[in-house]
């Protein structure tokens, strides 16, 4: 069984909101990544954006800021019933009135 004592930290500097971070990782790990070890498999222990911060540096708020869904895009369905003509053309449809 592996030592997880994780007496290793690591600061690191976000690139968007600067602020400093400290992510603690078994000191080992940390060696085996710094010889090109997966992130993923030298610290399996780590949550995906503690990863993140060690990769990038970037914090989870400024990651879901800067590449996280932006749902407001998504198309609301209750509109297209202003988009249709009044030919009956429906543009996300097609055309459902063929004598236009
Ligand atoms: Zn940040």
């Amino acid at each position: 069984m592996k030592e997880n004592k994780k007496e290793y930290i690591i600061i690191t500097t976000c690139p968007f909101c600067g602020h400093a971070h400290e992510v603690a990782v078994n000191e080992d790990d940390f060696w085996d990544w710094d010889d090109g070890k997966n992130a993923q498999d030298a610290f399996p222990y780590l949550t995906p954006d503690e990863r993140e911060m060690l990769i990038s540096g970037i914090c989870p708020t400024c990651w879901e800021n800067t590449f996280g869904s932006d749902e407001d895009e998504e198309e609301d369905p209750e509109d297209w019933e202003d988009d249709v003509d009044e030919c009956g053309y429906n543009p996300y449809m097609g055309c459902y009135d063929f004598d236009c």
